[in-house]
Order: structure tokens, then sequence, then C-alpha cells
């Protein structure tokens, strides 16, 4: 087996739990490794550290595996993770039809992504390794899961970093090119072959459904019945309130119940209308579905339609930045707004951009919400942390003058874990915020 020794001192954030190896930080290969082998890590004086993927040219030269001296990483090595992955969704998911069957690195198979939509399991082997035993690893998740139809989304450009080819189609069985899968009240159909990435955004399944509710229980259920918004308490007699002209009833006034308007939502970079969808489903008169991709708004105004939301559904193609923009010279204000756009920042050279970027948006939208209105608002850019965008939402809120409250910060979800000592892998934040007034 090849080893590689680490430049002194380098072992340090691989030990605290970072599961790759720079280039830059290799000081000796020994072995003549190919790319694709497994190797084993050592620091400067020639400790284990790790066993890991190697690869001869790419920036990042190794892949952890596993982090106990003398493992044997071979086939039992991959089937007892990718089994232990599916435990993982088969124990803690309430629903396994459609979710991330195995996530890379978190699942210690780095480079490895399962997707299931109902009974085809969609694959991308993003490293020369794990490409290396496609063939094994899909046995065992056949055997696993029971599922024969296998979809190969392997077109992304990560690959050719790895010097893999780009490659999608059937791989196994006779998968179909759209399949349905239900996520909450909303049914959707992936489309396996031209949808983007897997065909599906299931990262954020949990927070579209949490962003349904919020809009129901906030903005649709106390707009449909006034007698969910409870009455204020009674005044103190001896108050100012005890001025009241005489002959005036005495009691509580009564509570006009909030006037019944539709309820109009933003969902802005829509993709396939995952968030809008539930709140279409959850009561929302109108939703604007926005998005770049023309195929995106015509497959969110495909899902409203067939879940018989179709009169309540406008799509428009376009720039986000640009339509929210435009929004702004309009009378009319938005109860909820959703923000989700792709990964602004790859890198930390590009946070200051993609700083002012969310920035942007969220101050737009900001001052287009109605008082009460709700904003969802999402960063996947994994050098953003929790605190770059909490204090970013913070300038913006005070840019516009409003005060913002937050009702709940969410992650990504238990199939889509990240690892402790590696921030990049916790990359999804969605901030479900309220305008107070
Ligand atoms: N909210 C979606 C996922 C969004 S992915 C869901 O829950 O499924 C990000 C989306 O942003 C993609 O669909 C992409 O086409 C779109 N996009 C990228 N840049 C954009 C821009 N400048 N304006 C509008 N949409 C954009």
């Amino acid at each position: 087996m090849g080893r590689i020794r680490l430049r002194p001192g380098r072992q340090r954030s691989l030990l605290a739990g970072r599961p790759w190896v720079y280039r830059n930080e290799i000081g000796e290969v020994e072995g003549d490794p190919a790319t694709g082998d497994v190797i084993v890590v050592a620091d400067a004086r020639g400790r284990y550290v790790a066993t890991a993927f190697y690869h001869r040219t790419s920036m990042l030269a190794a892949r952890v595996l596993s982090r106990r001296e003398g493992e044997e990483v071979g086939t039992d090595f991959f089937r007892r993770r990718l089994l232990a992955a599916w435990a993982l969704r088969s124990r803690f998911l309430d629903d396994v039809s459609a979710c991330r069957v195995v996530f890379a690195e978190a699942d210690g198979l780095p480079g490895l992504i399962v997707d299931r939509f109902d009974r085809v399991l969609v694959v991308q082997t993003l490293t020369a390794g794990m490409d290396a035993r496609l063939d094994m690893v899909l046995d065992t998740l056949t055997a696993m899961t029971g599922i024969t139809d296998v979809y190969e989304r392997n077109d992304g450009p990560v690959r050719r970093l790895e010097g893999l080819p780009e490659r999608r189609g059937p791989l196994r069985g006779h998968p179909p090119d759209r399949v349905d899968v239900r996520e909450g009240a909303v049914r959707l159909t992936v489309d396996l072959a031209r949808g983007q990435k897997t065909g599906h955004f299931l990262d954020q399944r949990d927070n579209r459904l949490a962003f349904g509710r919020a809009v129901r229980r906030l903005l649709v259920e106390p707009a449909l019945d006034g007698a969910a918004v409870p009455p204020p308490p009674p005044r103190d007699p001896g108050g100012p309130a005890a001025a009241a002209p005489p002959g005036a009833c005495a009691g509580p006034p009564a509570v006009p119940p909030p006037p019944a308007r539709a309820v109009r939502v933003l969902d802005a970079f829509c993709n396939t209308g995952g968030f809008g969808l539930h709140a279409l489903a959850a009561g929302a008169g109108e939703v604007w579905f926005v998005d770049s991709s023309e195929a995106a708004v015509e497959a969110a105004l495909e899902h409203a339609e067939r879940n018989g939301f179709g009169g309540r559904a406008v799509g428009r193609v376009g720039n986000a930045f640009d339509e929210l923009r435009s929004l702004e010279a309009e009378p009319r204000s938005w109860d909820a707004i959703v923000l989700d756009p792709p990964a602004f920042a790859r890198g930390r050279a590009q946070l200051d951009g993609a700083f002012r970027g969310y920035k942007d948006l969220n101050l737009r939208a900001m001052r287009l919400l109605a008082p009460g209105g709700l904003l969802c608002t999402c960063s996947c850019s994994q050098p953003v942390t929790w605190e770059m965008f909490s204090a970013m939402l913070a300038e913006a809120a005070a840019d516009t003058g409003r005060s913002m409250r937050v009702l709940e910060r969410r992650g990504a979800p238990a199939d889509h874990p990240g690892l402790l000592g590696a921030e990049e892998t916790q990359y999804l934040q969605c901030h479900l915020l309220q305008a107070v007034d």
C-alpha cells in the first residue's frame, strides 16, 4: 500500500475532523500509488493518521476513508459503510421514499452520492476512487434497498477535477426519465435526465415543509378564521382606558376579524417550485415562481397544475436580482418571500462578493415584505458561516429600517449530515424570519 507523509504540523486539521488532504500539505509520497488507490496518510514523523483514496493530480490529493489503523479497506469495508448509511436513513427518517441514501464524506464514502426517488436510485461518483468501485457499490445498494433501477448523473463539472469523463443515463435496470415522489402534501415529478444535480434538491425537503407550515399557521389560518386571533386581555379599570366616554359598553371591545385576503408568496430561485408549492398547499392565494432557468419555471408551473393549484401560480423566467428590483416599483407587498439562490461562494476568495450578493437580495426582499410577512432565506455557500450570514441579515434589516425577528434557524436534514471539524460540510442554512411590523 502506498503512503503519503504530510509536512510537519499538517496532520492537525485532519486529526480535528477534516476528511481530506490538500496537495500542498504532502511532504513525501512513498510507493508510487496510482489515482484511485487506497493509501495510508502519515504525519511527518511517520505516525498513522488515516487511510484514504489517493489522487495523483487533483488539488484534493487524499480523501479519508478510515481513521482506524490496520482496518482493511476492501469490498467488506465499503459494504459495511453502505449498510450503515442505509440504516441511518431507515431509522432516522419518517419517510425514506425520497431521501439521500449516501452523502459522501459524511457517510465515510468520499465522492459517492446516492439519492432515492421512489423506485429509482440516482448515483454520482465524484472521486476516481469511488468511480473505480462503482459496480461493487451498485451490487450492494441493490441488495440493500431492493431497488434495481439505477440512473447515473455523472454530468457535473466536479468530475473534471478528478479527470473523470461526464456521463448521464440509465446504469442498471430500466429507470424511467421521470419519477413521481411525495413531499408532504405535494406531489413532485423528478426529472432524472434533465433536472439540476440529481433531479431534485432533497437537502431543502424539511425546510420546504417548515416553510409551508409557517405560511399556513401564521398567514393563512388567522386570515380565514378571525376567532384564531385571541382577544386582548380585559383592560385595567384603573388605567387610562377607564376614561371611556359615558355610555360606552363595558367589557373588552370586540376584535374585528382580520380581512380575508389572499396570501401572496414570492418563491425566488424556485427551481421546480418546492417552496412555493408547499405555500400553495398551505392555502396561499398566489405564488410567483422566479428562476433564470426556463425549464425550472415550466416544471414549477406544471407541478402547480398537477397538484390542483394551477390558477394560483405565476411563472417568471429571469434574474431574481432584477425581478426583486422591479417589484419594488409596484405598490403591492408580499406576505412571504423565499430566497434560495445557488452558492455565491465556493472558496474564501469569493466571500466578499457573496456577502454583497446576499445582502442585496435580502435587503430587497425585506423592503417588499408586508407587516408580519415571512422571509425564508437560505445559503448553500460552503465558506459562508452562520455568523456571517446572520451578520449580513442584521445589516440588511438595519439598512431597510425594519425590525425582523428570527423564528427558526435550520440546517440540512439527517440524510445530509455534516462533519464536525469540517465546517464546509455543514453548508446549508435556512433562516425563517418575520417582519415585526
Ligand atoms: N428552491 C429550489 C432550489 C433552488 S436551486 C428547491 O427547493 O428545489 C437554485 C436555483 O437558482 C436554480 O434553479 C437555478 O436555475 C436558479 N438561479 C441561478 N441563478 C439565478 C438568478 N440569477 N436568478 C434566478 N434564478 C437563478
